[in-house]
Parts: structure tokens; C-alpha cells; sequence
């Protein structure tokens, strides 16, 4: 079986529809880069960064971080990668950030929120990324997306630190493509004036149900109470997939979904470009796209 699915690394993948997808990996530690590529990963979708903070156990200096993003870049030889910046809150704590009490952290400071309040953090990352990019081909993108502002005021400040770095002569990819985590219902509701500000769109599957669902994702007591096809659920996805197209930007799905077969015929008949998961699930979901009519499989979908 696992030869079988080996032939299908170097094919084409077209649904029998004539829909292409992209196959991206999903990396929680640095160490995950070289199987992507052995798992037949055209790109990184989604680099969690936040392990790179945890793993430390203090925050990693702009060195730190240049040189772990630069070794992704360069391993990835020119294919894409999307490196989500951190997304620390919620269920991933700091040791120093442990000080903050919060009643329900996953609708506390998490990601972007907590960027946003600690600058000089952020700002030590965004400059890492920049000088990365001259490395390989770097596309960043933001977490837990529930404004506009958020993403404003993230723009500005890549480009406050660009303009620094411009000056000191340090060599930087011109473009670097900058999407947003689509993970709050807040998102998918501004969804259309959020095309407007970015490059492409990431479906975070994982908190999305979540938060449309109020059910925490990491509650026992009530994961009966999930149904990962609910309508809600299915209509989010639908709306945010319409307003990025009718943008003209990319759409992916980097949660679990994206590896679920249950869902593959859906995102090939909305159009979806990208999807983006763990390592071992590609080449199964490649199976399942290259024999997937997704007009004909609509019936079937959720
Ligand atoms: C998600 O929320 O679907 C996602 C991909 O991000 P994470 O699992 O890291 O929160
Ligand atoms: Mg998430």
C-alpha cells in the first residue's frame, strides 16, 4: 500500500474535475522539514513558531530566530513556505507569560492579541523573518485574526522594521506574501475587507470549530457536542473560500480538516488551492484527489 501510494510523489495533483490543489506540510518543530519533503510536500503551509519559544523556555533572540528560519528557507530549496508568526496564548503558555491569570485563556491574549501588546517581541521576530527571506521563498502570516486594525497595525510594523534594516544595508526578499490565519468567527464575517489587506487566507480549521462552536477544543467533557460537519462550520468555510476568490487571493486550510478525507471533495469543489498538513497524510490525500470528482461527490458532502 505505502509503495502504491509512493508512485503518486511526482504525479500532477488534478482531481479527476480538473481541480489542482497544492500538497503543503505542516512543521511544529525544525526538525520536521526534511520528511515533509520525504512525504511528498510541494511547500510549508503552516511553521508554528511558537515550539521555537516553548522549546527554549525564554524568548529566542533575533539570531536564534533568523538562523532556524534561514535552515527551513534554504532545506526547502526555493518551494514556498508559510511561516506563522507566534502563537503563543491559550493552550501554549510561556513561562513568563504564566504571570497573566486569565479566566478563559483561549479567549484571552493569544496569538496576534499578545503580539500586539509585547512590540518589542514581535518586532525581534518580524525582523528575523525579514532577514531570512533573502534564504528562500518566505510567505508570513498572522494568528487569530479577529480585526482589521490587527492587521493594519501588523503591516506597519513590518514595515517600520524593513525601512531599519533597508538602512543598514541588509539584503531582504523585495515581496513577502502576508496572509491571515482565518480562525475567529470574527474573520470569516470580515472576511471581504480582510482580502483587501493581505495575500492569501489560512483556514485554521481546528480553532474555527471551536470558537463557532463554543466548544473548547481541549475539553473531554464536551467533545460530544462536536460534530465537525455542522452547518456553521460549513458555511464558514464556504464564505471565506467565495470572498477570497472573488478577491483574487489564495485560500488554504491548514487545520486538521485538511487531512480529513471526509472533507477533501468540499474544498476541491469550492476551489480551495492549498491544503496543508501533517507529513504522513499527503500522499493518502493525494489518493483520494486524483480519483475525486467533486461535482459528482457533492452529494455525498457534508
Ligand atoms: C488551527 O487553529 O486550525 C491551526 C492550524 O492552528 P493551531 O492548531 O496551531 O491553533
Ligand atoms: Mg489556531
Amino acid at each position: 500500500e505505502r509503495q502504491e501510494l509512493e508512485k503518486l510523489r511526482d504525479e500532477d495533483c488534478v482531481s479527476l474535475d480538473g481541480k489542482r490543489m497544492k500538497l503543503y506540510g505542516n512543521m511544529s518543530s525544525p526538525i520536521d522539514a526534511k520528511k515533509l519533503l520525504e512525504s511528498g510536500a510541494e511547500g510549508i503551509g503552516l511553521y508554528r513558531t511558537e515550539f521555537l519559544f516553548l522549546e527554549e523556555g525564554k524568548l529566542p533572540s533575533e539570531e536564534t530566530q533568523f538562523q532556524s528560519y534561514r535552515e527551513i528557507l534554504e532545506e526547502m530549496k526555493g518551494r514556498e513556505v508559510i511561516i506563522r508568526t507566534c502563537d503563543l496564548g491559550a493552550d501554549k503558555v510561556l513561562s513568563y507569560h504564566a504571570g497573566i491569570k486569565e479566566e478563559n485563556p483561549a479567549l484571552g491574549l493569544r496569538g496576534i492579541r499578545f503580539c500586539l501588546m509585547e512590540k518589542e517581541m514581535f518586532c525581534t521576530q518580524i525582523r528575523a523573518l525579514l532577514r531570512a527571506s533573502a534564504f528562500g521563498k518566505l510567505s508570513v502570516m498572522l494568528p487569530m485574526i479577529s480585526s482589521l486594525e490587527e492587521v493594519r497595525e501588523s503591516k506597519a510594523l513590518f514595515h517600520k522594521c524593513r525601512t531599519e534594516l533597508e538602512k543598514q544595508g541588509i539584503p531582504m526578499a523585495e515581496r513577502i506574501p502576508l496572509g491571515v490565519m482565518i480562525e475567529t468567527p470574527a474573520a470569516v464575517f470580515i472576511a471581504e475587507d480582510l482580502a483587501k489587506e493581505v495575500d492569501f487566507f489560512s483556514i485554521g480549521t481546528n480553532d474555527l470549530s471551536q470558537y463557532l462552536l463554543a466548544i473548547d477544543r481541549q475539553n473531554a467533557m464536551v467533545h460530544s457536542f462536536y460534530h465537525k460537519k455542522h452547518p456553521a462550520i460549513l458555511r464558514a468555510i464556504k464564505e471565506v473560500v467565495e470572498k477570497g476568490k472573488q478577491a483574487g487571493i489564495s485560500v488554504g486550510v491548514c487545520g486538521e480538516f485538511a487531512a480529513d478525507p471526509d472533507f477533501t471533495a468540499f474544498f476541491l469543489y469550492l476551489g480551495v488551492d492549498k491544503l496543508s498538513m501533517n507529513g504522513p497524510s499527503i500522499l493518502p490525500i493525494k489518493k483520494k484527489i486524483l480519483s475525486c470528482d467533486s461535482r459528482k461527490e457533492l452529494d455525498r458532502i457534508p
